[in-house]
């Protein structure tokens, strides 16, 4: 028998549709004293599986599930005295709860980056549902960086295939080219 393959608890059995009017929810961290929580107040957008070594992850977990939301809709609404960052010095500052080390937000505060303006959440620490589903998956090869066995590789990306997440070893296509849209722009070779 097939080693079964975990990516992640939210989608291991399988995708589940988001509602199309829903309209955000409430975030909360695992701390069963005290939890932080933010309020996000819209859809969320470009959901997806990452595999990079930065995104928080559940335990046991080899992606997470991060999608983006605008930074004027995320709101902590309780005990963000908690929240620390986690790297100051990334060009995404994950604000992570002190007590339990979930990343509760992740922003970008250069405004000169691509994707100033959204901020990366975990829609799996809201009980409320219609988030919009995970589309792709992203920085599949980072996995191994977490340890995954590059042999292993070939099997993981036919799962995540199987799950209707397209593997990349980067972003999508829509997200690179909307990243090379604005390095064009901000350089002159396309008109702003
Ligand atoms: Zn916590
Ligand atoms: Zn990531």
């Amino acid at each position: 028998m097939p080693e079964t393959i975990s990516i992640h608890p939210a989608v291991d059995g399988g995708v589940k549709p988001g509602s199309q009017d829903f309209a955000g929810g409430t975030l909360t961290c695992h701390c069963k004293d005290r939890p932080v929580t933010v309020r996000i107040g819209a859809q969320v957008a470009h959901n997806h599986a990452c595999g990079c070594t930065k995104c928080w992850k559940p335990d046991g977990a080899t992606f997470s599930v991060i999608a983006v939301v605008p930074r004027d809709k995320v709101q902590v609404t309780a005990n963000g005295d908690k929240l620390k960052i986690v790297d100051e010095k990334a060009a995404i500052q994950r604000h992570a709860c002190s007590g339990c080390g979930v990343h509760m937000f992740g922003r970008i505060e250069n405004k000169a980056h691509p994707f100033y303006g959204l901020d990366f959440v975990h829609t799996e620490l809201s009980k409320d549902k219609g988030w919009a589903a995970p589309e792709f998956a992203a920085f599949v090869s980072s996995i191994i960086e977490s340890g995954t066995p590059p042999a292993k590789m070939s099997a993981i990306r036919a799962r995540l295939r199987n799950l209707g997440l397209e593997p990349y070893d980067c972003l999508s296509p829509p997200l690179m080219d909307a990243i090379a849209t604005h390095v064009a722009k901000a350089s002159g070779k396309l008109a702003s």
